[in-house]
Parts: structure tokens; C-alpha cells; sequence
């Protein structure tokens, strides 16, 4: 988009009224945060690092100041997924979450969103209260829909299904498992994940044994390191969420890069205590939650822990 810091309306009427025509659509990004975003100013545009997927950018204004990422190769399925998301989470009042202002089209090809832009501190923020606020969201965002979301999003830049289904052991199964499992095969032709994945498939209730009711709870979905900050006052943040609701357990999916101490997990299970069997699907997790959401650099990666984690699972589960 053409970025530029120019006042939202030009002095004379007239000419303002043309030129704000001329512009509508051309640079939706600006039109949105000079009308419904009560700026009358963007005092500065500065790119934000960090991010894996999208290009991220500051707009100062003299309203407030917003978060925008951009992607030129996508519609805005994928934003409008992330911020259904993001207003899900916010609707907990829990954790602390960028509340999601605007998606939409960018001119000829991509989207945008536009969300609250967040003062990050520098500290990662307690352990403590971050597994604390994380069990009070899943507690607190529940649906009567069953297993799911009400639409697909994506984990990294791997699709990922959330149909609705009732059963949360043959939602596990089909939409996570099997799916992952078949974008394994499917770019690297290793059909003995395929075989070993598919056992797994099989025993997978004998893993849920003795665990009761599973409710449906808000995951955020893809929790690694680097979508956990905390704000200047050193509440936990969190970012970029792959949303759905799901066994609680299942929020521990990307545990494997998230650096998630006792504290964190002490803190987790005093709101909501651990289930029989935790230990045992642990592993179980990290094949069915997003470990291939890196491709394509990562997939390699996340082949080599599926292949692993469904070997010593299939072997364990007999
Ligand atoms: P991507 O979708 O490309 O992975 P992220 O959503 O992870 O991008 O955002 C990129 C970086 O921008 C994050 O690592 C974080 O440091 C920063 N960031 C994300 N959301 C906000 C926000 N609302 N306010 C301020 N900074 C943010």
C-alpha cells in the first residue's frame, strides 16, 4: 500500500471530498484508521520484525496506535479467521489478548488486518501467571457446538480443519491425526508414517481411558515462544492464535518450543487439574497439534517428530 503520514482529510472540503474519493479503495488500510479508527492523523508507519508469515507494521496516529500485518498472496480468509480468533480470546477477559478492529481485501491481490497495537515490555512475563490466565481462558471460553470452530484457519501456513463434531476422540482422530499425517505422506512419500500413524489412529481411545467428561474449551492453538510476549507491565500477551475449541490438553501441542516450566504447569493445573493419563498422551499431542505449521523449512523437522513420536507411540499403545 502507498504509505503515507499526509493528514486523514485535506484542508479545503472540495478538493477533500475528490481526493478522499480518489483514494477510497486504494489504500483501504489508511481509510479505515481515518474514519471508523477516529484517526484524523498517521503520524508514522514503521515495519515491527519478528513475524514468520506476514509483513507487520506500527501506525502511529493521533487517535491511538494500531498493529497491522499484511499478506500480498492471500485473501482475507486467513485474517478473518485470525481475528474471529482473537475476538474469541478477548471475549474471556482473561488473558491479555490485541483486540481485532478490521479485515479486509487489499487493492488487485492480499489483505490486511488491523488490530490494537500492544506496548510489549521486555521481560517474557511471569510463568506463573501465564499458565494461570491460559486455564482461566480455557475455563471460561466454552461452546455448546461441540469440537471445532466456525471456521478453518491456519496453524503457521498449513491449513487446518475445524469442522464441528461432537466426540473430541474422533475429532483428534480425523482432524488432527489423520490430517497431519496426510500432509506428511503426502510431501515426503513415507508411507511407514502413514502405517504407523494409522495404528495409532486405532488405539487412540485406549489413551483417554479413565478420563471423564471432555468439555470443549478456547485453545488458542498455536502456542509456541513466539506468540507468547508480555505488555510494559509484564502481563502475559499472547499473539497469532490458531483458534478452536478442544480438549484442554491440546493447548500443550506446541509445548515443544514453548518453554513452558513447572511453575507454568503448577500453576495451569490448580485451575484446572491434570486428567488421568495426561503423562501417556502428552507425546500424542504434538503429532495431531500443528508440528507441521513450519513448512516449508520446518516440515523436515516436524517429519523427523511425527515419524518418532508416532513410532514410540504405536509401539507403546501395542
Ligand atoms: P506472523 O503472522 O507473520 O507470524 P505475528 O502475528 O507473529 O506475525 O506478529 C509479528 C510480531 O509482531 C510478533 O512477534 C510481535 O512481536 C509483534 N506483534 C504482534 N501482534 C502485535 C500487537 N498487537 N501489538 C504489537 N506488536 C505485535
Amino acid at each position: 500500500p502507498a504509505l503515507s503520514t499526509r493528514p486523514c482529510k485535506p484542508a479545503s472540503p472540495n478538493r477533500g471530498g475528490r481526493i478522499i474519493q480518489a483514494m477510497m479503495g486504494a489504500d483501504p488500510i489508511r481509510d479505515w484508521i481515518c474514519s471508523e479508527g477516529g484517526a484524523s492523523k498517521i503520524t508514522r508507519i514503521s515495519p515491527v520484525g519478528g513475524g514468520c508469515i506476514n509483513t507487520a507494521l506500527r501506525y502511529d496516529t493521533d487517535a491511538q496506535t494500531f498493529f497491522v500485518k499484511t499478506n500480498r498472496d492471500v485473501g482475507p480468509a486467513m485474517f478473518e479467521a485470525e481475528a474471529a480468533g482473537l475476538h474469541a480470546m478477548f471475549a474471556t477477559e482473561t488473558i491479555r489478548v490485541p483486540k481485532p478492529f478490521k479485515v479486509g481485501a487489499l487493492p488487485g491481490r492480499g489483505s490486511y488486518i488491523i488490530m490494537e497495537y500492544i506496548n510489549m515490555g521486555t521481560s517474557r512475563g511471569g510463568q506463573a501467571e501465564l499458565g494461570r490466565q491460559l486455564a482461566q481462558m480455557h475455563k471460561a471460553g466454552s461452546t455448546d457446538k461441540g469440537f471445532g470452530f466456525d471456521m478453518d484457519n491456519t496453524i503457521g501456513s498449513t491449513p487446518q480443519p475445524n469442522p464441528w463434531m461432537s466426540d473430541w476422540v474422533a475429532f483428534f482422530q480425523e482432524q488432527r491425526l489423520r490430517y497431519q499425517l496426510q500432509l506428511a505422506e503426502k510431501q515426503y512419500r513415507d508411507y511407514d508414517i502413514a502405517e504407523k500413524g494409522q495404528r495409532l489412529v486405532d488405539k487412540l481411545p485406549s489413551l483417554f481411558q479413565g478420563v471423564g467428561e471432555i468439555k470443549p474449551c478456547l485453545l488458542h492453538g498455536d502456542l509456541w515462544s513466539g506468540n507468547i510476549a508480555a505488555d510494559e507491565k509484564g502481563a502475559p500477551v499472547i499473539l497469532d492464535p490458531a483458534c478452536y475449541y478442544g480438549h484442554s490438553e491440546a493447548e500443550f501441542g506446541m509445548s515443544w518450543c514453548a518453554g513452558f516450566g513447572s511453575s507454568f504447569y503448577n500453576a495451569y493445573f490448580d485451575v484446572i487439574p491434570k486428567q488421568p493419563g495426561f503423562e501417556q498422551r502428552r507425546d500424542l499431542i504434538l503429532v495431531g497439534e500443528g508440528i507441521t505449521g513450519m513448512e516449508p523449512t520446518g516440515l523436515t523437522l516436524c517429519t523427523i517428530l511425527i515419524v518418532s513420536v508416532t513410532s514410540e507411540l504405536a509401539v507403546e499403545v501395542g
